[in-house]
């Protein structure tokens, strides 16, 4: 029988055991016998440790130039690369979702690594002209100092190294604690990073549940700010905790995002989309397709074809090659989206495929559910307004463009919607009018580009973006420079 490895917590330079000695398993979401790791479970002392190693480090990795700091970045992108397929297999084993996709979630990190590496010899600041003569103004960026990530389990590889590699880029120093129920992809990130050439105490992991080790992140004196993506209400604590103390939070939460088909659609790319931006990762993802406003001239024709589409779906464990939806991260969830179904058939929205999970055969050993349509779905509905985070998809008669739109926008949240349409001019209102962070034009709501700002509008987000040159704004601060050389007092505003 095979003994699981125990993995552990990296702090100021070395692999440590928890102080209370104690730890948790990280199971295989597809075959719950089947330990994947052993983990530290943190308590406050680790993370304290943690944080006063990220906290020592930071008056000298600030000094290093940024193009030297990018150069690290730049030999752990190459090793990402080289282990991907390593990684992929051990995401696939931990958090479900299909290997393909697993490919895809490390991509993101290699992609990610090599952008940030490129943007060591940049950074830019602006130079712009002073008022007065003889003085010269411009704008750099300065590290904030210790910054705490939190990050949730849906996308395990790339969203750590979303935060972890522009926050280093700008010369802080991280201590990151990933979702406690994916650490071991974290865990070979982090790696990769230490092995790379990063100094001692600039990066720190510790393992742990939220209630503790997160908890204990927030409070944490040294950290600066706080980056966290995970579920809107855990996101609203972090938000209060850090108010309390000045520290700036970054925060990308839940969403509820929309396609709009309209009557001049191409249906079947309608349909594929809908496919994929509902019941890829298993509806998992926080830019996932849980709605589909539909004009009603097609209404039923695209059900007819969503519901032949979600019905051939092969659900299954995602290392299986000929599978296309993966299980739920655990039994949590898929408690949760059994809830869901339920509402939804209380509220009166009509079930049309899927709606059980799936315990047959294999499928007994693990968190598997069908794909779900539902349809008739009124916009108020809960199952409509609600993150459900699971392969459910609410299907929304509409009577054309302005109401798909009243209905997209009409939801606590604004991360990613979408437009299914022939005409030019609906799809330039729709851009307009959507109040999302993300938009696209006949394509999902998923499937963002990591040179583009991610994140989202009301209830997703706190008015940060991470991904893209942005993201930089949200690691760092700006510091504006004003060199007088007229030798003599000048007084803005008043000398002119
Ligand atoms: P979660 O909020 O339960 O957990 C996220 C992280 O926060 C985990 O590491 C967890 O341990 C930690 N945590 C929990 N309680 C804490 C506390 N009191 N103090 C500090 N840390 C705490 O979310 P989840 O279930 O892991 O992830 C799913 C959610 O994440 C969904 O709502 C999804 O929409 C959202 N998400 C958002 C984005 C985005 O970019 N907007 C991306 C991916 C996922």
């Amino acid at each position: 029988m095979n003994v699981p490895k125990t993995y552990k917590n990296y702090v100021n330079g070395e692999w440590v055991e928890s102080r209370s000695g104690r730890v948790f398993e990280n199971r295989n979401p597809a075959a719950k016998n089947e330990v994947v790791g052993i983990f530290q479970q943190s308590d406050a002392q680790d993370v304290a440790l943690a944080a006063e190693a990220a906290a020592e480090a930071f008056p000298k990795w600030r000094l290093v130039p940024a193009p030297r700091r990018a150069e690290i970045l730049y030999r752990a992108a190459q090793a990402l690369q080289e282990r991907k397929e390593a990684l992929a297999r051990d995401m696939t084993r931990e958090m479900g979702k299909v290997l393909l996709e697993a490919r895809g979630d490390v991509q993101e990190g290699i992609d990610m690594a090599y952008y940030m590496a490129g943007e060591g010899r940049r950074l830019y600041g602006q130079t712009t002209p002073a008022e007065l003569p003889d003085k010269f103004a411009m704008s750099v960026r300065m590290p904030l100092g210790v910054c705490a990530l939190i990050t949730p389990w849906n996308f395990p590889v790339a969203i750590p190294s979303w935060k972890i590699l522009p926050a280093l880029v700008c010369g802080n120093t991280v201590v990151i604690k990933p979702a406690e129920d994916t650490p071991l992809s974290c865990h070979h990130f982090v790696k990769i990073l230490a092995e790379a050439g990063l100094p001692r105490g600039v990066i720190n992991l510790v393992t742990g549940f939220g209630e503790e080790a997160g908890e204990a992140l927030l409070a944490q004196p040294a950290v600066r700010m706080v980056s966290f993506t995970g579920s809107t209400a855990v996101g609203r604590r972090v938000s209060e905790v850090c108010a309390a103390s000045f520290k700036r939070s970054h925060l990308e939460m839940g969403g509820k995002n929309i396609i709009l088909v309209m009557e001049d659609a191409d249906l079947d790319l309608a349909v594929d989309g809908t496919v994929w931006g509902a019941f890829g990762t298993t509806g998992q993802r926080c830019t996932a397709a849980s709605r589909v406003a539909v004009h009603k001239k097609v209404y039923r024709e695209f059900l007819e074809r969503l519901v032949d589409r979600a019905q051939a779906l092969r659900v299954g464990n995602g290392l299986d090659p000929a599978v296309q939806v993966g299980p739920l991260i655990n039994q949590d969830q898929l408690g949760t989206v059994q809830e869901y179904v339920q509402v939804g058939l209380n509220e009166g929205a009509r079930l049309l495929c899927g709606g059980h999970p799936l315990q047959e055969g294999d499928y007994a050993s693990g968190f598997f559910f069908e794909p779900t349509v539902f349809a008739d779905v009124a916009p108020q509905m809960r199952i409509a307004q609600e993150e459900i985070f699971g392969p459910v998809v609410s299907v929304i008669p509409c009577d054309g463009l302005e109401s798909a739109i009243e209905i997209g926008n009409g939801v606590p949240y604004g991360l990613s919607s979408a437009i299914y349409t022939q005409d030019v001019n609906k799809a330039f209102v729709a851009m307009r009018d959507m109040y999302t962070g993300i938009f696209y034009v006949n394509s999902s709501t998923i499937g963002a580009e990591i040179h583009l700002p991610f994140g989202g509008t009301n209830r997703t987000g706190n008015g940060h973006r991470e991904a893209g040159v942005a993201t930089l704004d949200t690691f760092s601060e700006w510091k504006s420079i004003y060199v007088d050389f007229s030798g003599k007092l000048q007084r803005a505003q008043i000398d002119n």
